[in-house]
């Protein structure tokens, strides 16, 4: 099937965690645009996305498809925004007994960052850690996989997903990258078959696992600087 839109997570798949966009990966992305319609799909919010990717000329969806941004007139504008309420209450104290139990209680900053979207985060190290930190505290998930299915567990109802580099992010109904996907194709006049999905993240509740796991094309990301060289496979 010939291919012509490329999706893309961010974080692990074309930067580092929270980090700018560096130049050749943005060739790349140039490159491919010549070719195919590109699209973000991401855990964070498209405003983050698109600054995080220097400004990058690119169609986004944020939050698990809950926020939607394009570019109009070269401007950066969000198309739809949706927010679903959640139970603050309830969230916190189920973080707060997951630490107890895990031993996760040293944190800075907030126990919990609730998204205007209603996408919960879970940052292990809290809402301040310092980016260092971060990214050294799980870098192969392991730390989080052992705990995944409890987390699960007590966010019954909720879906659950491995994110950034210390955090769960938690969100409510259909919300998930394959969903998020499978709308805007058929919005968009695009067959899945047609779609190629580039993520880091397609281990058990990895946040692009929905993606593979719905049978879309997917190419794995094991470090953000290989991105180029996986991408001309697809230069035509
Ligand atoms: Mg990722």
């Amino acid at each position: 099937m010939k291919k012509r839109l490329i999706a893309f997570d961010m974080d692990g798949t074309l930067t580092q965690h929270k980090s700018k966009l560096e130049e050749p990966n943005r060739i790349a992305l140039e490159t491919l645009s010549k070719h195919y319609k590109l699209l973000m799909i991401g855990a964070g919010s498209c405003e983050r996305i698109y600054h995080q990717l220097n400004d990058f000329p690119i169609e986004i969806i944020g939050n698990y498809g809950l926020q939607h941004a394009g570019i109009v007139n070269g401007e950066f504008k969000i198309l739809e925004s949706l927010s679903v309420s959640v139970d603050r209450d309830f969230v916190e104290k189920t973080v707060t007994m997951l630490r107890k139990e895990f031993g996760f209680e040293k944190f800075y900053g907030d126990n919990v960052e609730f998204h205007a979207s209603g996408v919960i985060t879970f940052p292990i190290l809290g809402t301040a850690a310092p980016l260092e930190e971060k990214l050294v505290y799980d870098p192969d998930r392991l730390k989080r996989r052992k705990v995944y299915a409890r987390v699960c567990e007590a966010f019954a109802g909720y879906n659950v997903f491995i994110g950034g580099s210390s955090s769960f992010d938690i969100t409510q109904g259909k919300y998930n990258k394959f969903y998020a996907l499978e709308r805007y194709c058929t919005e968009n006049g695009y067959t899945l078959d047609e779609a190629v999905y580039f993520g880091d993240d397609f281990g058990e509740g990895g946040n692009d696992s929905h993606v593979k796991l719905n049978g879309v094309d997917c190419v794995e990301i094991d470090n953000y600087r290989t991105f180029p060289e996986k991408a001309a496979k697809f230069f035509q």
